[in-house]
């Protein structure tokens, strides 16, 4: 069996090469051109001596999983699905904005954490994803839109981990893939570029912040724990006082001075006008002065399994102003890719149930992409 180089930290590879019998130089020229260049084929690695290429295709394989389908929304973002075997798919979306090309990717192929509103915690877990399988996103997605877009610079200039799965959940494997993502042989991109959003594992985001702090987005969701516990179980084993004080050490070393909440309205369940005031109460309690946190109001993505509801715009609107007034920068996230459910782990749960893939398929203004337009903004328009 090979290894997949995807798989390696620069010193992961490092420690690879000596074993190979190499010097651990080597390891850097080979990085760069996995993830500098795109490069599968160890042939196309010219400034390597040809006796080292040969031993890396004996060992060695540059992969990602198999793309299942790639969608492309009215809006310009695109959505893969891959295929991570025994029937799992985990899904990649890549949102282009006029500053910046976004990149949210999947941790685990489904969740353990059982949040209610979730469609990726209604599947249920599967099984943690490697290294490279993390990477792979970043990697395939990447030179796969350079290659399209005809662009020789960086298209991917945000990772948001938000896709699929609980990435401080599977810790030792994100671990190595974040290092790829910052390393300057890699792809180089900043500590503040790059966000681990969790729904509050405390001791991982503490060691988050020894280890690797990047920029870190908490889903809050509810402002007291009776509602919280009913959300996100995990409040049950991590209440909001514990999570706000695991935030407020988080933020000694964050790359950003500030921490984003994400909170996903729901209509008439979190997104009263008592909730909002009871919001402003919490974050002052722990802000003594200076307000340490953004807030991001996510409108809830509705599918069938949750009766939930997507709050009401004017509500949203009520609940941010509360939030504005309170001294609280606060967003509404614009939905993206809405009619390719590229918001949140939904059609990679259809894959599974897959009963309902043809009707779901034939409902969605879907459509396969054959090539994608010359640039961010034909993209934007297609
Ligand atoms: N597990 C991590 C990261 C993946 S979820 C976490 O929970 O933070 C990324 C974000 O999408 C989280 O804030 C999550 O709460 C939100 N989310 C999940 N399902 C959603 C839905 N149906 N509509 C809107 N936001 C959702
Ligand atoms: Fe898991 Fe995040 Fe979904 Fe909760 S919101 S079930 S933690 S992916």
């Amino acid at each position: 069996m090979t290894v997949n180089l995807l798989d390696y930290d620069l010193e992961g590879l490092a420690v690879f090469c000596e074993r190979l019998g190499e010097k651990r130089y080597r390891a850097v020229q080979l990085f760069r051109w996995i993830h500098q260049k795109g490069a599968s084929n160890f042939d196309d690695m010219s400034d390597l001596a040809k006796s080292l290429r040969d031993k890396l295709k004996v060992c060695a394989r540059i992969e990602a999983a198999p793309t299942m389908s790639q969608h492309i929304s009215s809006d310009g973002t695109i959505k893969w699905l891959f295929d991570v075997g025994a029937g799992d798919a985990v899904e990649t979306v890549f949102i282009p904005e006029e500053d910046r090309g976004t990149l949210c990717i999947s941790s685990q192929a489904g969740c353990a954490m059982g949040c209610r509103f979730c469609s990726t915690g209604h599947q249920g877990f599967s099984r943690n994803l490697r290294t490279g399988e993390i990477v792979a996103q970043l990697w395939f997605a990447e030179h796969f839109l350079r290659k399209h877009l005809q662009r020789e610079d960086r298209v991917i200039s945000n990772v948001v981990m938000m896709g699929m799965g609980e990435p401080l959940q599977n810790y030792s494997e994100l671990l190595p893939a974040l290092r790829v993502m910052l390393d300057d042989h890699g792809y180089g991109l900043s500590r503040r570029r790059v966000t681990v959003s969790t729904s509050g594992i405390v001791p991982k985001m503490d060691r988050l912040a020894q280890d690797c702090p990047v920029a870190l987005a908490v889903s809050l969701h509810a402002p007291n724990d009776e509602l919280r516990d009913d959300l996100v179980p995990l409040n049950k084993k991590y209440s909001i006082a514990e999570l706000m004080q695991a935030c407020q050490r988080y933020l000694i070393h964050a790359p950003r001075d500030f921490i984003t909440f994400e909170y996903c309205m729901l209509d008439g369940v979190n997104d009263q006008v008592e909730h909002a005031q009871q919001l402003v109460r919490l974050i002052r309690h722990y802000s003594s002065g200076q307000v340490w946190c953004k807030f991001n109001l996510i409108p809830f993505n509705p599918f069938p399994e949750s009766g939930l509801n997507r709050s009401f715009p004017e509500q949203i609107q009520v609940f941010a102003k509360i939030l504005t007034e309170a001294g609280i920068v606060t967003t509404i996230r614009r939905t993206r890719g809405d009619d390719i459910d590229a918001a949140c782990g939904q059609l990679a749960g259809e894959v599974k149930d897959r009963t309902r893939v043809g009707q779901r398929i034939a409902r969605q203004r879907t459509f396969m992409l054959k090539s994608i337009p010359a640039s961010t903004n034909e993209l934007k328009e297609a």
